[in-house]
Parts: C-alpha cells; sequence; structure tokens
C-alpha cells in the first residue's frame, strides 16, 4: 500500500481536515497518478455533510482530479508515466451490464463505482476522492487532457463539464439552436461555454439580477432575471431547449412553457420533488428529461471538443487549508465559477 497525504471528513459534522489514507499498489492494468488539481464539486459538500444518507467516513472528497501518470501496472498499455491525465466521478463500473458496453457507464445496471464515498468492486476498500496527493485507478477509466487547457481549469471539466456537454450533445443541440440555460453557477457557467461553442444561441435564466455581465462575459447572447414572473409569459415558446442546473426547488411547470413545440428541457440539478402538469409537457409536444455526467468515452470527447474550442471553467485556484471556508462560500454562491485545489498545498509524504 501507498501512504497517502489526503483531506478528509472523519464525520458528517466534523471540518474537513488532514488525514493519511493508503492507495493501493497499481495492479497490472493500474495506473498510479499524482494529483496536481482537484475542482470542488457541489455534491462534495453534501456528501461530507452526510446530506444524502450513504456517507462512509473518513471521506475524501473530490471527483475532478487532474494529475500525472507516475506508474503504471504490467499490461498498461495507453498510459506512459509522465502523461497528463483526468479522473472524474467514477473509477470502476461492471464491464458486462448493457450500458457499459454501451459506453455509457455512468449508467452500469449495477452501480458504477463512485470517486469517492463507495467501496471498490472485489476488494471492497473504501474510494477516495481527489482531495489527496495520489490516486490509483483502472487504465479504463482515465481520461487523457489535452493540451492547450490550463490543468487547473481543466478539472472541473471532469464532472461540471461533462455533466452539461453530454445532454446537449446527446438531445441533439445545432447550430443556431435557441438554448436556454437556468443557473448560473459551476453547471451553469460550463453550459454557457459549451453551448456556445457548439453555435448555439444562449440565454441564461437567472434568479440573481447581479449575474447578466458575466453570462455575457461567458459567451451568452441574452440574459433574463426571473424574478420577474412576467418574463415567462414574455418568452414563452422560443426555446428549443433548456438546460436546467438549479438544484433549489423551482416551478418546472413555468420553465416548460419556455419551450417551442417538440422542445426539450434537461435536468441536471436535484431539487426536492415538485409537482408536474401533465398539460406542460402535451400541449406542444415537450420533453422533460434527465441526465448524469457522461461515460468514459463521451468524457474524452468532451476533452477533445473543449481544447479545440478553447474552452476551460473559470476557476479561482485554493490552498487545501482553505477548503471549509470554500464550502461555506459556494452555499452563498460566492465563487467564480469553481473553487480548484492546488495539491501542491497538500503535505508531501
Ligand atoms: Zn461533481
Ligand atoms: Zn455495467
Amino acid at each position: 500500500m501507498i501512504a497517502t497525504p489526503a483531506y478528509a471528513a472523519e464525520s458528517a459534522k466534523a471540518p474537513l481536515g488532514p488525514f493519511s489514507i493508503q492507495r493501493r499498489e497499481p495492479g497490472p492494468r493500474d495506473v498510479l497518478i499524482e494529483i496536481l488539481y482537484c475542482g470542488v464539486c457541489h455534491s462534495d459538500i453534501h456528501q461530507a455533510r452526510g446530506e444524502w444518507g450513504d456517507a462512509m467516513f473518513p471521506m475524501v472528497p473530490g471527483h475532478e482530479i487532474v494529475g500525472r501518470v507516475a506508474k503504471v501496472g504490467a499490461e498498461v498499455q495507453r498510459w506512459q508515466v509522465g502523461d497528463t491525465v483526468g479522473v472524474g466521478c467514477f473509477v470502476d463500473s461492471c464491464r458486462h451490464c448493457e450500458a457499459c458496453e454501451a459506453g455509457e457507464e455512468q449508467y452500469c445496471h449495477e452501480g458504477l463505482t463512485a470517486t469517492y464515498n463507495a467501496r471498490e468492486r472485489g476488494t471492497q476498500a473504501p474510494t477516495y476522492g481527489g482531495y489527496s496527493r495520489r490516486i490509483t485507478v483502472d487504465q479504463d477509466y482515465v481520461l487523457r487532457v489535452p493540451e492547450g487547457i490550463p490543468l487547473e481549469r481543466a478539472a472541473p471539466l471532469l464532472c461540471a463539464g461533462i455533466t452539461t456537454y453530454s445532454p446537449l450533445k446527446h438531445f441533439g443541440l445545432k447550430p443556431g439552436d435557441a438554448l436556454a440555460v437556468v443557473g448560473l453557477g459551476g453547471l451553469g457557467h460550463m453550459a454557457v461555454k459549451i453551448g456556445a461553442a457548439m453555435g448555439a444561441r444562449v440565454t441564461v435564466l437567472s434568479h440573481s439580477p447581479g449575474k447578466q455581465e458575466d453570462a455575457l462575459a461567458l459567451g451568452a447572447s441574452e440574459f433574463i432575471a426571473t424574478r420577474d414572473p412576467a418574463v415567462f409569459s414574455e418568452h414563452a415558446g422560443r426555446f428549443d431547449m433548456i438546460l436546467d442546473t438549479v438544484s433549489a426547488a423551482h416551478d418546472y411547470n413555468a420553465y416548460l412553457g419556455l419551450l417551442r413545440r417538440d422542445g426539450t428541457m434537461v435536468l441536471v440539478g436535484v431539487p426536492e420533488p415538485g409537482v408536474l402538469a401533465a398539460p406542460a409537457l402535451i400541449f406542444q409536444r415537450k420533453r422533460l428529461t434527465g441526465s448524469l455526467i457522461g461515460g468514459i468515452r463521451e468524457t474524452q470527447e468532451m476533452l477533445d471538443f473543449c481544447a479545440a474550442h478553447r474552452v476551460a471553467a473559470d476557476v479561482e485556484v485554493i490552498k487545501i487549508a482553505d477548503i471549509n471556508a470554500a464550502y461555506e462560500r459556494m452555499l452563498s454562491s460566492d465563487v467564480r465559477y469553481r473553487f480548484v485545489i492546488d495539491i501542491a498545498s497538500l503535505a508531501q509524504g
């Protein structure tokens, strides 16, 4: 085993602090990665605070990992020492179900193996995330980080990037389409950039009027403040697609009214359950659907797309010791638009 410095929550009530974990020695098909940067996802907060009901402590969060290959197993051919690589939200899956065979491992019928707060297939050892110096991952679950994206700005692509890229691609966003992005946080800001890079005309719908300038700078052509309920009738029937990134309760019916005939609204945020009125879908044959991250093949495609279109996350790089303060700032939406931990600030060892 490889002793590895990390930052962990020892209980749902405890702040994160220094901790030591053991990484497995790379097996024949494994890659050992020295982590350079790790993005801070909203789900890290929920999980570290035990808010999703399945928390295992001590917990080392982090699933937006970028680093360099430090060692490879005897059978590894795709990766070499020194390669710049990424690891996203999962590190394994069953590999034989219909979803895995289709390259949609995120929908594995046996359940994916999350990068942290899960158990390894086989050994049942707990998985630990990217708030740590290094990680051992099966070669098939490693992504190549293409040249041209600053590494700290690449890290958030591994969750926020693929979460927004996958539905825009899957549901067929086309150049010239009218795309509405609901919410301008970590996910929303990536949706604006990626949607614009795909050639769509992007409108940001946000509760906070103060985000207008940012929305336009990120690539949106229009901003609509949703605090005024009149906007829902003013803009009725306008959009081909709505990507809804909001995790606070809001009325889906009102947003569905903004779709044109055959339009699609995709949920990637997870609010409390609300009421859906069938006529909101029936009239004008609208679709309401959801999407979860993306498979390995599609995540690689997204990284290559972002490099080709010069798309990267807007980040604020922090030291690991600032993580608890960063969580508080995220809870008050005080980040533009993703915190990324510089892992060099974690103790050597
Ligand atoms: Zn995430
Ligand atoms: Zn599977």
